[in-house]
Formats: structure tokens, C-alpha cells, sequence
């Protein structure tokens, strides 16, 4: 009797092994890869804080570069990145661009003092050994003599923070149109919908912003977990068409 269990049991083990093993078919059907043809996508992060180091090994593993824009005044100082950390990123080639000397809001100096926050702010990072051609406008604010001051000391392009997604070339170089602020809340979908929306309409340049990079110290913060993951996800969307450059070199192609 114990004989016959046991053999019922093999049996029973070896019917449901069966059951369980794939039955050879027809391969089940990939999922439709989204093709890019004419979207390009910059990341680009505001203020130079200390938590952005944190990315650039997410950067180089995903073929990423990006555009750091940097308040030179705060460089070196706490909770801010080094011009060490600065150089290591630009020889990754990411690209360090100008963010004022102070944070100020454009629009609240004027004459010299407007003159000193975007020159002396461009001539820091000069001196870093840094080509910077790339401007950001502090929480987006600018008006004409603003942006005449942000031409004169040399930028090629200036970015605001609103009304994206931009055209290429865009209408006004030194008022480019980025994508609302990544936020704590923005989830990973809706940043992959800024760009796979861009291509569906027809294609154009959409620009992210980011800020901090941690889990909670800010509003304006994106988890590095959440990052690596976009970054993983642009990194293999470039073998599907899309184009991921700094701001510098999607103007150098202008
Ligand atoms: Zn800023």
C-alpha cells in the first residue's frame, strides 16, 4: 500500500510538473516599441546644490549629459557642490551653465548690480576652466534688460521655467520654454508622458528642471530612486530615436 502512495505521489508530482512547464506556441507578441524621430529631451538641473553630485554615476551608466546651472556665489560653500565636483561632471561631459552670483530675481536689480550677477557669475565659472555658453534665470523671472544684460555678458542661450515644450529652433534662444518643475510628487509616468506626448504632436525639444535630488528635503526634489529610473528609461529610449543632449549642444546645432 505504501508502495502504491508513493507512486500515486510521484505521479502526481511528475502530472502537475507537466501542467506547469510552457507549451511551446507562437511567441507571445513584444510590446510595440515607441519610436522617436524628432524629439530631443534636455535634463537640467538648478542651483548647483550638493545633492546633484549624486546623479552623475546615474548619467554616465544611462549615456546621459546634462545641463547643471550653477550660482557660482554659492560654490563651495555648504550644501552646495564643489568646483571639484563641478569639474568632474564637465569632464563626464555634462554642461555647467550660469545661474546668477546670488539667486537673485532678475527683475529686482538693476544698472550695475543686474551686470554683476550674470557677468561676475559667467566669469566664476570661466575661471573653473568651464566653457559656458548656457544661462538659467532665477525662478524663471526676466524682462528685457534683463535679458539684454544676460546677451551682453556672453550667454548664447537662457532658459526660464514655464510654457514648455519648446521648438527647435526656438522662437527666442535667450527665453527658452522648459517643462513645469519636477516636483516631490511628480511620478515617473508623467515624466515619460512629457516626452513621448512631445513625439506624438509632432515632435520637439522638451526640457526638464530639476533641483534637489533626495528623498524629502525639498518640495523641488526628485528621489534619486525615481531618477535612476528615468534615467534608465531615456538611456534605453535613445536606441528608439530619441535624442538626449545638453542645452549647449542642441543650440551648437543650431
Ligand atoms: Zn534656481
Amino acid at each position: 500500500m505504501k508502495k502504491i502512495f508513493t507512486l500515486f505521489a510521484f505521479l502526481l508530482i511528475g502530472l502537475s510538473g507537466c501542467t506547469a512547464a510552457p507549451v511551446p506556441s507562437t511567441p507571445a507578441p513584444t510590446r510595440q516599441e515607441f519610436v522617436f524621430k524628432n524629439t530631443v529631451v534636455s535634463l537640467t538641473f538648478d542651483d548647483g546644490d550638493a545633492d546633484n553630485y549624486s546623479v552623475r554615476s546615474v548619467l554616465t551608466e544611462n549615456n546621459l549629459r546634462a545641463t547643471f546651472y550653477v550660482v557660482s556665489g554659492f560654490t563651495n560653500s555648504s550644501g552646495y557642490m564643489t568646483d571639484d565636483q563641478l569639474r568632474d561632471l564637465y569632464n563626464d561631459g555634462n554642461e555647467i551653465g550660469g545661474h546668477t552670483l546670488s539667486h537673485v530675481k532678475l527683475t529686482d536689480v538693476r544698472g550695475d548690480d543686474l551686470k554683476r550677477e550674470v557677468c561676475q557669475d559667467r566669469a566664476n565659472l570661466v575661471a573653473y576652466g568651464f566653457e559656458v555658453t548656457s544661462f538659467a534665470y532665477p525662478f524663471g523671472h526676466y524682462d528685457d534688460e534683463a535679458m539684454r544684460t544676460v546677451i551682453d555678458c556672453g550667454y548664447g542661450n537662457a532658459r526660464g521655467v514655464s510654457d514648455g515644450p519648446e521648438i527647435i529652433p526656438p522662437v527666442n534662444v535667450h527665453g527658452l520654454r522648459a517643462m513645469p518643475y519636477i516636483v516631490s510628487d511628480t511620478r515617473l509616468p508623467k515624466m515619460q508622458r512629457y516626452v513621448t506626448e512631445v513625439e506624438n504632436n509632432g515632435g520637439g525639444w522638451t526640457i526638464f528642471v530639476f533641483h534637489h535630488v533626495c528623498d524629502g528635503c525639498d518640495k523641488y526634489a526628485i528621489t534619486l530612486d525615481v531618477f535612476m529610473k528615468f534615467a534608465q528609461w531615456l538611456g534605453e529610449q535613445q536606441s528608439n530615436g530619441l535624442v538626449v543632449k545638453t542645452v549647449g549642444e542642441v543650440m551648437e546645432g543650431q
